[in-house]
């Protein structure tokens, strides 16, 4: 353990210069390839607020931003859909859209949101998240920025939540 951490929280995965280092690379890569054109971001909320907020700051191209809150897939267990709580406020006709994601996970949600957002025709659409876990997915789901892969395992911190605590923590760590 390289520091002393929140009570309930357990291994450190990401301390904040890797954190850093990490956005920094995804910044310059995402500014370098869409060089000449204005990107548009959508943070899926809420798990991708703090990210999207380093991000943003790490983009050198002109970017506009958006928001889309939803009920993930894991928590509508019964019917096994996506539900929108607030959809985007801007049309994506057109737009090269980068959707931003704080962790992605069976990517359930990501596929609904992907498939979703696709029939709004964009000029392109392409993913962003900041971890990514090390197992099956759709077919239909790539992550084209990734921040970092990880185990398995639930993880909390730098925005993500376990019942809305730890968002405000500034590293990434398991929940103990
Ligand atoms: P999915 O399984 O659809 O890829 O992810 C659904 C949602 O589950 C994510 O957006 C996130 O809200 C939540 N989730 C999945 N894995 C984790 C995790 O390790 N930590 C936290 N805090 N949330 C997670
Ligand atoms: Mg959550």
């Amino acid at each position: 353990m390289m520091r002393a951490v929140h009570d309930g929280v357990g291994e450190l995965l990401m301390d904040e210069a890797a954190i850093q280092a990490e956005v920094a690379r995804l910044g310059a890569q995402i500014s370098a390839d869409y060089a000449g054109k204005s990107l548009h971001v959508i943070g899926v909320l809420k798990g991708a607020a703090v990210f999207l907020a380093d991000l943003m700051r790490a983009v050198t191209i002109p970017a506009t931003l958006d928001f889309i809150s939803i009920v993930p897939y894991g928590q509508v267990t019964a019917s096994g859909v996506v539900r929108i709580r607030k959809d985007l406020d801007e049309p994506l006709e057109g737009k090269d859209v980068l959707v931003v994601e704080g962790v992605c996970a069976s990517g359930l949600s990501l596929s609904y949101l992907l498939r979703n957002f696709q029939t709004r025709k964009p000029a392109s659409l392409k993913v962003c998240a900041f971890v990514v876990k090390q197992r099956e997915r759709p077919a239909d789901v790539t992550v084209h920025y990734v921040g970092r892969e990880i185990p398995d395992v639930f993880v909390v911190g730098y925005g993500l939540d376990a019942q809305e605590q730890y968002r405000n923590l500034p590293y990434l760590a398991r929940l103990a």
